[in-house]
């Protein structure tokens, strides 16, 4: 299968931010032909089930759906473990037993190597007393990439490059549980994702997803990063920012087509009477023209690109 997808975290509901980012991936898909799955990503969140239900609906709401029944990541551990074992087979991982404090006191050392927030290696060169001495201590160790420094490059839909130096990165924390970054790579491998549509936020991280989809022999997505919406404040949109979910926004008179409307305008896609389709906004989307991060300003419901 070749599929788009796009995978919340069910921790609250989704925003126009959210949903304009779903809206996106779903018309990229779908002009592909793709099929178009949905995903939670509900490793990090307290009560998974809590906001799926909503989110779920939202998206319906809006006329997304996803193609396969709606996969939960708490439900498939088993497969992130089986790619972390493929990985320490082949000496690619190390136990880490750094807090986030040693770790950014290590960075900031005056001649220490590294100036950035990369993860500095210093658990892959312990020796083997302190490397005994620390798995005693009883603090559960993390599980990290050997990854080397590796430089990769990634070249985005949107027509730009992002190279990187990939660090050390976390597959598993000191939780037991997967990381993000190994978990995100395995599922999408897995339910046959080829198209990769997600917010510019996460960009960054990009390279080390792909270079952890080549130590897994998977096949590498193609990317899209496509702008946030912000609020007035110039800060990514956020329920501080007052009526931003679908729920919020239909009690202030602002139905699903006429937020499929302000959404179709913010890219450009010109609609008639303030509303609009998705099938409206797949026909006119143009992913190296989707312009700048989009102001949304919920207290007088007027929108502006920036
Ligand atoms: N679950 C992530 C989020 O909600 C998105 C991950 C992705 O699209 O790769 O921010």
């Amino acid at each position: 299968m070749n599929a788009g997808r796009f995978a919340p975290s069910p921790s609250g509901e989704l925003h126009v931010g959210n949903l304009r980012t779903a809206v996106l991936a779903w018309c990229f898909a779908r002009r592909s032909g793709r099929s178009f799955i949905v995903r939670m990503e509900d490793l990090t969140t307290e009560a998974p089930g809590d906001h799926a239900r909503s989110q779920i609906d939202d998206l319906a709401a809006l006329g997304i759906r996803s193609d396969v029944p709606v996969v939960f990541q708490s439900e498939r551990l088993e497969l992130y473990r089986d790619a972390i074992s493929a990985l320490s087979g082949a000496g690619l991982t190390y136990e880490c037993w750094c807090t986030r404090r040693e770790i950014r006191e290590a960075v900031r050392a005056p001649h220490g190597a590294n100036t950035t927030t990369a993860y500095p290696g210093t658990c892959a060169r312990l020796g083997s007393a302190e490397r005994a001495r620390r798995a005693a201590s009883g603090r559960p160790a993390a599980i990290r990439l050997r990854a080397g420094g590796e430089s990769v490059e990634v070249h985005d839909g949107t027509g730009r490059t992002v190279r990187a130096e990939v660090d050390d990165f976390v597959l598993q924390r000191g939780d037991g549980m997967p990381a993000y970054n190994l978990a995100v790579v395995v599922d999408d491998a897995d339910q046959g994702v080829d198209q990769v549509v997600r917010g510019d936020d996460l960009l960054a991280t990009t390279p080390r997803q792909v270079l952890l989809t080549r130590l897994l022999g998977l096949r590498e997505p193609s990317y899209l990063h496509v702008p946030l919406v912000v609020g007035p404040d110039g800060e990514r949109l956020a329920k501080r920012h007052g009526a931003v979910t679908l729920a919020q926004l239909r009690a202030r008179g602002v139905d699903e087509g006429r937020l499929l409307g302000m959404l179709a305008e913010s890219l450009g896609v010109p609609c008639a009477n303030g509303g609009a389709t998705l099938e409206d906004i797949r026909g006119a989307i143009d992913p190296e023209n989707l312009g700048a991060a989009w102001e949304f300003d919920p207290t007088s419901l007027d929108t502006t690109v920036v």
